[in-house]
């Protein structure tokens, strides 16, 4: 894809949402690292409903730790592998409280340090907590990107790469969500909307869905 092309898309998305963000509830970073943690493998839907009954109980490292690996389980149990994200999110209080005075840290190695957070979920928390223009790529991204050929890679990290290098700078702060929304409700994994997408004429997809092909 040329770089006119990517232009055009990014473009286009931002004029169709101009300030996109995460559809996870949050109010704070540790808030927002807390939703990250919980979304692995799970919908944003499901961990919000879980937040929304944790937040108001315990929403710092300190009140966490206060609620006991137990007590956390019980309160985010709807949430698939709920017993590995206990344990985790435990361990990550307890780093945070020790080393960061409860903040959550603003360092990349040290954000993946923390149990449970891979780069992934460092980028998140960088790009949305932070607003730096780090691009996350998850199952949605790296869907999206491949198929038409914004930056195509065959693992996150090389589609993240190339993101960062092929996309214009002034859109990377917005990338992560732009193109997640879109994997999300346009251009979905088995059936994509291509009837209705507004980048179908830029994207190069070969298998389009047929009534745009
Ligand atoms: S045209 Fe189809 S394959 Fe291409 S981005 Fe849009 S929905 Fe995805």
């Amino acid at each position: 894809m040329n770089g006119e092309k990517r232009r055009e898309i990014f473009e286009r998305l931002r004029e169709t949402n101009p300030s996109p963000t995460t559809e996870l509830a949050y109010e704070t970073p540790f808030e927002l690292l807390v939703a990250v943690i919980l979304s692995a493998q799970a919908t944003d839907v499901g961990v919000n409903k879980a937040t929304a009954r944790l937040f108001p109980v315990a929403n710092t490292p300190q009140t966490i730790l206060a609620l006991g690996e137990e007590g956390l389980r019980r309160h985010i149990r709807t949430i698939g592998l709920y017993n590995a994200k206990a344990a985790n999110l435990t361990k990550t209080c307890g780093i945070l409280v020790e080393k960061y005075h409860g903040r959550v840290p603003r360092k990349r190695a040290e954000l993946e340090a923390l149990p449970g957070v891979g780069r992934k979920t460092a980028s998140v928390i960088l790009n949305t907590a932070f607003g730096e223009p780090t691009i996350a790529v998850d199952t949605h991204i790296f869907r999206v990107a491949n198929r038409t050929r914004i930056a195509t890679g065959k693992t996150p990290l090389q589609v993240e790469q190339r993101l960062l290098r092929f996309v214009p700078a002034e859109f990377h702060k917005d990338a992560h969500h732009w193109l997640i929304l879109h994997g999300r409700y346009t251009c979905t994994a088995r059936k994509p909307r291509c009837g209705t997408c507004l980048i179908c004429d830029l994207c190069e997809y070969r298998d389009k869905t047929p009534e745009q092909a």
